[in-house]
């Protein structure tokens, strides 16, 4: 299964029936490089919020869920009629509707919404989503299956962020492949736990979705469809200035994902880097545009590079510092406190650390009172809200100076800086501000490394 690609597209791009076509024109169009085997689809734009907040309605018995389910079904059954001829009802779109429907009632009856039904209600989206874009395929004779992704993607149960199974997953998505060679239009963010109950993979999961399963068949490339031009030296939306970097290493996409930069979710990156699957990252309305790709070549894109290439920030996020005297003293103080956090399933993003004290982030703050309460039997503890990481990212970040000219500018517009950590092998510098600067600290940098 090697000349094969698997193509993603994301809720914008799905979000109309405009922007379905230009789905439609992307996936018809001859391949050079290698076949389409797979697209993956996220629910239309917006649908996901949609779907949480009629659960969340329901559960408080607020009625308005009832519109809110009026207004769903309408927008979808329109878009699919105006994708196709057919004027009628589609019955697999009504079937998908009464199953939500129960499902919502049911949560409006117990008054209560676990987060195992919740991913149930979620899946709606993107099952409504693939299977329009069968239809809009079949009506254009253009050959393809639907393909719930609950059938390839084994996760456990950790209900709203689940984890990969990559064996089980493996197996399954090539035995699927094997036996259905025709175009797979797959569900993206859902996956199944192997008794079958329904997980998601975590807000703006498709992209990981579409990574799990390219790196399953062993493609040739994954392809992230989307409504901007490949990933940006900054969000677009926050610096108009900003420019797409044509090409990446998977190291650097990877900690720009994982520092906010919401092109790409988190955890895309590692099974395409594990597999050395090229991913890139394209524009649903400006196909002609190049994009960026992300490769595995670190070690020459250091060569190329001398400074900072793209920067992002994270938001909000706490700070949580833990002193003690007994550090100097006592072996294993570290693990100590890295095992509170794992056992909460609290993942840590910046550690820093002095002799005798550490200081950590955390974005999820579910569980943070009680790793509170057990990290002060080992020193004492404060927490400050209301902070920012910012991550800089550039093959060339370790080079003589660039640590310098950074804090010297910030300093300049005095903005506070703390928990300054750089990356190994110089792929990256992240540190910490107040919330409040944190968009600020991107544009000065922005303009001191790139536009300058
Ligand atoms: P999709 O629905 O296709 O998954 P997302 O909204 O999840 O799209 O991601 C695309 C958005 O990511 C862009 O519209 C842009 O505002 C935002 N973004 C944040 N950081 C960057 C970046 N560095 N480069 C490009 N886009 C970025
Ligand atoms: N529809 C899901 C979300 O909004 C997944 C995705 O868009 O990638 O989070
Ligand atoms: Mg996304």
């Amino acid at each position: 299964m090697k000349r094969i690609k698997v193509l993603k597209f994301g809720g914008t791009s799905m979000g109309s029936v405009d922007a379905i076509k230009h789905v439609i024109a992307i996936v018809r169009k001859p391949q050079k490089d290698a076949r389409i085997a797979a697209v993956v689809v996220s629910a239309m734009n917006g649908v996901t919020n949609q779907l949480i907040e009629i659960a969340k309605c329901a559960a408080k018995k607020d009625i308005r869920y009832k519109k809110l389910l009026k207004e769903f079904k309408q927008r979808h059954r329109e878009t699919v009629q105006s994708l196709t001829s057919k004027k009628d009802v589609f019955p697999w779109m009504e079937e998908l509707f009464v199953h939500l429907e129960n499902a919502v009632l049911g949560v409006s009856r117990l008054r209560e919404l676990s987060p195992g039904t919740l991913d149930y209600i979620m899946s709606f989206g993107e099952r409504l989503s693939a299977h329009m874009l069968v239809e809009a395929l079949h009506e254009r004779k253009v050959p393809c299956e639907y393909l719930n992704a609950r059938s390839l993607i084994v996760t456990d149960e950790h209900f709203g962020s689940a984890a990969v199974d990559f064996e089980a997953t493996e197996k399954a998505t090539r035995a699927h492949f094997k036996k259905h060679p025709k175009l797979q239009v797959i569900t993206g963010f859902i996956a199944a736990t192997a008794e079958r109950k329904t997980t998601t993979l975590g807000r703006g999961g498709s992209d990981y979705s579409a990574a799990i399963i390219g790196a399953a068949l062993g493609a040739k490339s994954i392809e992230i469809w989307t409504d901007v031009s490949g990933i940006f030296t900054a969000d677009p939306r926050l610096v108009p200035k900003a420019k797409v970097v044509s090409e990446l290493a998977f190291e650097e996409a990877g900690e720009l994902a994982y520092f906010g930069a919401k092109v790409l979710h988190p955890k895309t990156i590692l099974p395409a880097m594990r597999k050395k699957i090229p991913v890139k990252v394209l524009n649903t309305f400006r196909p002609e545009d190049g994009g960026t790709t992300i490769v595995a070549n670190f070690a020459q894109r250091r060569l190329k590079s001398h400074s900072v290439e793209a920067l992002t920030f994270k938001r909000p996020v706490m700070a949580i510092h833990i002193a003690s005297p007994e550090f100097f003293d006592v072996n294993g103080f570290m693990a100590k406190i890295l095992e509170i956090f794992d056992h909460y399933r609290t993942s840590i993003d910046v550690v820093t650390t002095s002799v005798a004290s550490v200081s950590l982030t955390v974005e999820d703050e579910r569980n943070v009172r009680k790793i509170v309460t057990e990290l002060a039997q080992l020193g004492e503890v404060s927490v400050e809200r209301g902070k920012a990481i910012i991550c800089a990212v550039g093959g060339g970040i370790n080079a003589a100076g660039v640590a310098g000219r950074m804090f010297t500018v910030l300093g300049r517009h005095n903005i506070p800086v703390e928990m300054i950590s750089q990356e190994a092998a110089g792929v990256s510098i992240t540190f910490v501000v107040a919330a409040r600067d944190a968009w600020k600290t991107l544009k000065v940098l922005h303009k001191e490394y790139i536009e300058g």
